[in-house]
């Protein structure tokens, strides 16, 4: 019988979202949702902190730091207060191995830039990518891709969702992505790579309901977050979450 930390109710998942009035245009509040569920449902604890404008971040205080999509002004905006407030949280989270997932904006906020029309907006540079805003148009649409990720029962697997960003994102020189593209535009619409991988810091253009399309990669960021290895969490009844998984892979095509 493997030992199902999971229910021993024993451990508390602790999540702190970065920004999530301004950096959550698609349905972001749905991802932490997920956690929060599948946490529960397990007899898991689970604890959501937000982080705004001006509040330091303690890099030491959650397994788990969230950043979502944000359309350009707001990103701006977030930016700035990254660099200020919570660049040192961040980077002594990423030390410690907490998992920063960052979606979309955030993606692009956790590399080196992001320069549309001239500006180039500083990020965190946990991520060796940069993304440029080029004059072409966005990439929109249906998106899945293959991922190997380590202790992930079945891998590799695929993540499918959607994506819009204007921005095009590359990798640098020893960064490795998040996954390969089946279908979709990825990266940049043309590399064949998608999202970036460094150690837990991850960054996707797969936005929105991520979580709730791929529950596989919300166990296994809550594991890994925890420090456990996924089959350690107790099975949950996934029949839906199956449905939706599959749906979201015959959108785009796979
Ligand atoms: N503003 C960024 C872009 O268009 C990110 C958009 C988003 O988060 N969906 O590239």
């Amino acid at each position: 019988m493997p030992d199902h930390a999971a229910t021993a109710g024993s451990r508390t998942l602790r999540v702190c979202a970065l920004y999530p009035d301004l950096m959550n245009i698609y349905a972001d509040r749905g991802n932490l949702l997920v956690l929060e569920r599948r946490c529960a449902w397990r007899g898991l604890g689970f604890e959501l902190h937000a982080s705004g404008l001006g509040e330091r971040l303690d890099g030491d205080a959650h397994e788990l730091f969230y950043i979502g999509g944000g359309q350009d002004r707001d990103q701006r905006l977030c930016a700035q207060d990254l660099l200020a407030t919570k660049r040192a949280g961040l980077q002594r989270a990423a030390e410690r191995d907490a998992i920063v997932l960052g979606v979309c904006g955030g993606y692009q906020l956790l590399g080196h830039s992001y320069s549309l029309g001239g500006e180039e907006i500083e990020g965190v540079g946990l991520l060796d990518v940069r993304t440029v805003r080029e004059d072409a148009p966005r990439l929109i649409g249906n998106v899945a891709i293959e991922v190997s990720l380590d202790g992930a029962q079945g891998s590799p697997r695929v993540l499918a969702g959607f994506e819009n960003h204007g921005g095009r994102t590359a990798l640098g020189e020893h960064q490795q992505p998040l996954g390969r593209v089946l279908r979709g535009e990825g990266n940049d619409g043309r590399s064949g790579a998608e999202g970036a991988r460094t150690a837990n810091t991850i960054g996707t253009y797969l936005h929105g309901p991520l979580l709730p399309k791929n529950v596989w990669f919300a166990d296994w960021l809550i594991a890994r977050a925890l420090g456990i290895s996924p089959e350690r969490l107790a099975p949950l009844d996934d029949r839906l979450e199956r449905d939706t998984h599959a749906s979201a892979r015959r959108a785009a095509g796979v």
